[in-house]
């Protein structure tokens, strides 16, 4: 059984994709796909031996090495030109870490249609990169489980180049103008959250930054969508 979060990524896989999923620890995410037959290959990729030992168990325990293979490599390295990846899931990492992996093997995202992305933290740092790469945003999801809020953002290759605005980057395109009671919650904290940072800067009597006023340009966005 996927957590909603992982369930709500795969909900965006599609049916007979051959995908890689990078970082993914137990391969609980292409296991699942592949045992409901909505992929037709999986490359599951780990970075950290634990974690890639994981994943080849999980595989070989369902029986799923016909299909799932995993690999111990440094992110869209996992990727060979071979396996015709067309969908690359990324989740449960950082928008920064997942925008690092983005950036360095762009050679292996050739061929990749659909990204599905799950940034627990930074989702503006990956949308600027979709958008500087030519992948439009085409959905997302925000949901919270476990006490935590999580976004799913899956964006398709495009021919002509897409822009966001610096509210569409923060808040995301889909997820602004539906304002969900999670989206609201979200972002009532991070108010919170940015404000009390500017307190504790301003109470450091330190000249005013560029972190200053970065977070007041954060605030006021904020304060706009939630008026
Ligand atoms: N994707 C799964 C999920 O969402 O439940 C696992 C998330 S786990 C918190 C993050 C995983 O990413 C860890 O297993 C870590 O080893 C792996 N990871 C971190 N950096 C990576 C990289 N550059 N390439 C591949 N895997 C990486």
């Amino acid at each position: 059984q996927l957590s909603q979060r992982l369930a709500t990524v795969g909900e965006f896989v599609p049916k007979g994709a051959r995908v890689a999923d990078i970082g993914s620890d137990h391969a609980y995410l292409p296991a699942n796909l592949a045992l409901n037959h909505r992929i037709s290959y999986g490359v599951a990729g780990e970075v950290v031996a634990g974690p890639f030992h994981n994943a080849q168990h999980e595989i070989n325990k369902l029986g799923l090495s016909d299909i799932l293979t995993a690999r111990l490599a440094d992110g869209l390295s996992a990727i060979e030109p071979a396996d015709r990846i067309d969908t690359v899931t990324i989740a449960g990492m950082g928008g920064p870490l997942i925008r690092h992996i983005l950036t360095a093997n762009p050679e292996r995202l050739a061929g990749v249609n659909r990204l599905v992305l799950e940034p627990n933290v930074g989702e503006a740092t990956v949308r600027d990169w979709l958008q500087q790469h030519q992948f439009k945003i085409t959905a997302e999801r925000i949901l919270s489980e476990d006490g935590h809020t999580y976004e799913i953002i899956v964006a398709d290759k495009v021919a002509t180049p897409v822009t966001y605005t610096a509210a569409e980057l923060l808040f995301g395109p889909f997820l602004l103008p539906e304002k969900s009671p999670v989206f609201i919650a979200k972002w009532q904290r991070e108010l919170q959250r940015t404000q009390m940072a500017v307190s504790h800067m301003q109470q450091a009597k330190v000249a005013p930054t560029a972190n200053l006023a970065a977070a007041n340009a954060k605030i006021e966005l904020i304060e706009g969508v939630l008026a």
